[in-house]
């Protein structure tokens, strides 16, 4: 019998689907620990400060991840950054293989002039604050302008817009944070563009997700008719449409022909529209676009450009994972073969691995896939030696134990009001939480 000892870094869902086809791959001969590490004091990564807090149902996976956590192979040490509390080369001495899952939170950057006016944002700055991601908590977002762009043809740039054009009395039963939830009452948004550099058959959007836009019940949302009709077109004159474009168009249409109620809330889609400049004074006042046309089934610029006066300006065009210490990345991932880091006992599983694509789901096949490989490569165990001893004494850990106390205390601090939790965003303060 093999007993090995894994580090996993990074409780998200890809840290967590990894300890669980861990605990699942054991057998007669075969045995793993696992310590989870994970540098903020809360747990499950993009579940708790990536997905919209109008979508709850989504974030009941995390109930699969408490399992996971619940069995007796499982060690968590939440509030340990790898990298500044515990250098790697202290994991990979002492661990058998080392999982790093430690996704990818930086927002790619738009390269225009204007990009850092106040008011111009990336949605990997703008999600987590209204998650109430310690981190980005303080931000001071200013939503007193009517017009706010939301640039991305992708769902996180859906999530952003969402949030931004929904009557505010839609969020009082969700966990969105309390500073971003007064932010949003106080909000004078009530026309929120997106826009995507290419055609509305090339969008990322997926069906379920336009399927809703018409159910929103304080908010108009408008496509170009012309613009689908277009779309469907070139998509039909290309070849056979396949299942998910066929969907997608199809949602596009209902949009397009939903009656409007005439709210003053709006969602505009605005397609072939690459952004240019940001302009203002100080701060955003005014966007730019230039104008693509599809050709031959390429998008090209017709050298047109039009304005969009607006005072927020988010950019939801894709992640780029963190450098870490120790480790190479290369093209905004971890530098990998098949979470393989070569001549290493590092793998990668999830958005470090992949970069910023796919469900949630698709990290648990991904872990099952990396953890196979990882199983393969073991050799002799490593002999026993605690990390634990590698932290200084003074430094607060946060255990399974402590973990549960602070969502036990979230949780109960929503239930007056119906909402799922009130998140707490200051470290100082969840760390307390987790004495309790
Ligand atoms: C805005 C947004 C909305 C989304 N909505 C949905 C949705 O509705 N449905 C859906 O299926 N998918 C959704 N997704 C996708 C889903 O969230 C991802 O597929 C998934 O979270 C990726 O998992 P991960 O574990 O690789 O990364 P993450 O979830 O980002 O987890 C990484 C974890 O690693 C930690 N970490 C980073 N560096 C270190 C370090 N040095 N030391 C220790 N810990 C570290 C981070 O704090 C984090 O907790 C959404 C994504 C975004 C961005």
């Amino acid at each position: 019998m093999n007993h090995y000892s894994i580090a996993i870094v990074g409780a998200g869902p890809a840290g967590y689907f990894t300890a669980q086809g861990l605990q699942n791959s054991q057998s007669d001969d075969r045995t793993f620990s696992i310590d989870l590490f994970e540098r903020l004091p809360t747990m499950w990564g993009l579940v708790r400060s990536g997905v919209a807090p109008d979508h709850p149902k989504i974030k009941t996976v995390a109930k699969v991840f408490e399992k996971v956590a619940a069995e007796p192979n499982f060690r968590l040490f939440g509030n340990v950054e790898i990298g500044k509390d515990v250098d790697l080369a202290d994991l990979t001495s002492r661990y058998d293989a080392v999982v790093m899952c430690t996704g990818s939170a930086v927002g790619r950057r738009l390269g225009i002039p204007g990009e850092d006016l106040q008011g111009s944002y990336s949605a990997a700055e703008f999600v987590p604050w209204y998650n109430g991601h310690p981190d980005f908590a303080g931000l001071n977002i200013d939503l007193s302008g009517t017009t706010a762009v939301v640039i991305g043809a992708g769902n996180v740039a859906m999530d952003c817009a969402r949030m931004l054009a929904v009557d505010p009395t839609e969020l009082d039963t969700t966990d969105t944070a309390d500073h971003a939830h007064s932010t949003f009452h106080q909000s004078n948004i009530r026309k929120v563009y997106i826009a995507g550099r290419r055609g509305v058959e090339h969008a990322a959007f997926t069906a379920p997700e336009l399927r809703d836009l018409p159910k929103l019940e304080n908010t108009d949302v408008h496509i170009d008719a012309n613009q689908v009709h277009e779309a469907h077109a070139r998509a039909e004159a290309a070849g056979e449409i396949e299942k998910h474009l066929a969907s997608n168009l199809e949602a596009w249409r209902l949009i397009a022909e939903h009656p409007k109620s005439g709210h003053a809330r709006t969602m505009e889609f605005r397609f072939l529209s690459a952004p240019k400049e940001i302009k203002g004074n100080g701060k955003v006042e005014e966007i730019i676009f230039g104008i693509n046309k599809v050709e031959g089934g390429k998008v090209v610029d017709t050298g047109e450009t039009y304005s969009i006066p607006c005072s927020l300006v988010i950019s939801a065009i894709g992640y780029e994972a963190a450098p870490i210490p120790g480790i190479v990345m290369e093209s905004g991932k971890i530098k990998n073969v098949d979470g393989r880091v070569v001549d290493t006992n590092i793998y990668t599983v999830g958005w470090a691995k992949r970069g910023p694509s796919g469900v949630i789901g698709t990290n648990k096949s991904d872990a099952s896939d990396v953890v196979a490989l990882l199983i393969e490569d073991l050799g002799q165990p490593k002999e026993a030696s605690d990390i634990a001893a590698v932290l200084s004494p003074d430094h607060q850990i946060i255990t399974q134990d402590a973990w549960a106390k602070i969502n036990a205390a979230e949780i109960a601090a929503g239930e007056p009001d119906g909402r799922p939790r009130v998140k707490e965003v200051s470290v100082p303060k969840l760390l307390s939480l987790g004495l309790n």
